[in-house]
């Protein structure tokens, strides 16, 4: 059957609005449409291919497991699942691992505990979860009503209660918010889909502190930061701030889809028999898969990797700027990557995507004021050039109206 972008209309609810282009195939950094056209993928399918598309290790894992056994339900545990969870608690401040199949899942479990713990543990009036303006965690109604965002959590009636927001890096405010109420704090180290915007050192160590003080739990949502993204294998590790509950996702599975919470014993015996759960949570496929990501990424050549190239990548923007004088900064962490406009682009965040297209460059945004790049964690250095060579190009045109 042949089918075309026009199809998408007809058949897939509007929720969403692709692009006229088709990918049919990708390799490493590099995809291809249904014309034949190559393009460079600077968007890693919002950070989920760490590893580039079809990378060896993980057709590998994703054919000798799928050749062994799909699926269990939790009825049986199995053998990728266990692995994982070793090697994700031996890696973290982590001793427990919860298993889902999304981001937004693995924060759902997390707020869910939260709530458990707080109020088994001290008393059914410790319910506050606060959380950040333009943070983002997800869409289930839970997460999307703890994001920062109200525009995303508005119009489907009545919201899942006690839920506050704060600014982000903003110490007073936060000081102002927290009391013996709350149950938990969630945030991004770095707020991804809200504009790449970095948690400073010392407003995460305040927060540290105040959820110590008053026995509320910190959770960080590290699905965009995590697994390798930032040069560390994950973010909190670099920030000197360790959570009580973490949540990954997106790269976690190099795009086969999984999630996970995350914490420490203690406080996932909250979570006993029965409390929570999901069919496909801890899947044998997506496990193996994800196994096999984790062990590419968790190497110091790769973690290293990301540093030196985001150096490349940062110096390439850089002197982009300094020719067409674009952005007032570019900031971000490893290769998690914001280019934010300056004044005279104010807004025009898509502008340069679609430039970019043009170029045949895969780009994204993060709201309406950043170019975001989240390439492969191991894109050859050839394609980080190729790219910004055409991002220049994308830039001029925009430049040049
Ligand atoms: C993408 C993202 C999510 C949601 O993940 P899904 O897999 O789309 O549910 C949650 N939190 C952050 C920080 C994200 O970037």
């Amino acid at each position: 059957m042949q089918v075309n972008r026009e199809l998408f209309d007809l058949v897939m609810a509007p929720n969403y609005n692709p692009a006229a282009v088709i990918p049919v195939k990708g390799e490493g950094s590099r995809i291809w449409d249904q014309n034949g056209d190559e393009y460079i993928d600077f968007a890693g399918g919002i950070a989920v291919n760490c590893l580039g598309h079809c990378h060896p290790a993980l057709v590998n894992a994703l054919k000798e497991q799928g050749e062994k056994i799909w699926h269990l339900s939790n009825v049986m545990t199995n053998e990728p699942a266990l692995r994982l969870a070793k090697k994700l608690t031996d890696a973290t401040f982590a001793e427990k691992v919860y298993f889902a199949n999304s981001g937004a899942e693995a924060n759902e479990a997390a707020l869910k505990l939260a709530r458990r713990y707080a109020i088994e543990k001290f008393g059914a009036n410790k319910t506050q979860i606060i959380s950040f303006a333009k943070s983002f965690h997800g869409r289930t109604f839970f997460t999307v009503t703890v994001g920062g965002q109200a525009a995303y959590s508005d119009g489907f009636g009545p919201k899942p209660q006690d839920i506050v927001h704060c600014d982000f890096n903003d110490i007073e405010a936060f000081k102002a918010l927290i009391s013996d109420n709350t149950c938990a704090v969630m945030m991004e180290p770095i707020q991804g889909e809200g504009g790449i915007i970095p948690a400073n050192a010392e407003f995460a160590q305040t927060v540290r502190e105040l959820c110590d003080k008053h026995n509320a739990l910190l959770i960080f949502d590290e699905v965009q930061t995590g697994v390798g993204r930032t040069g560390n294998l994950y973010a909190y590790q670099g920030l000197g701030v360790t959570p009580d509950i973490l949540s990954t996702a997106k790269a976690l599975g190099g795009g086969f889809p999984i999630g996970a919470m995350i914490t420490t014993t203690e406080i996932a015996s909250y979570l006993k028999v029965g409390t929570h759960g999901s069919t496909y949570g801890g899947n044998p496929l997506a496990c193996a898969v994800a196994e096999a990501a984790f062990d590419t990424v968790n190497t110091p050549e790769v973690l290293e990797g990301v540093k030196a190239k985001s150096a490349l990548f940062r110096e390439g923007l850089e002197a982009i700027n300094a020719k067409y004088n674009v952005f007032s900064e570019i900031r971000g962490e490893g290769l998690l990557i914001g280019a934010v406009l300056n004044k005279d682009y104010d807004g025009r965040a898509r502008d340069f995507l679609v430039a970019s297209a043009n170029h045949k460059l895969l780009t994204l945004v993060a709201g309406t004021n950043v170019v975001r790049f989240t390439p492969s964690l191991v894109i050859p250095n050839e394609d980080i050039e190729a790219g910004l060579a055409a991002f220049e190009k994308a830039v001029a045109d925009v430049v040049n109206g």
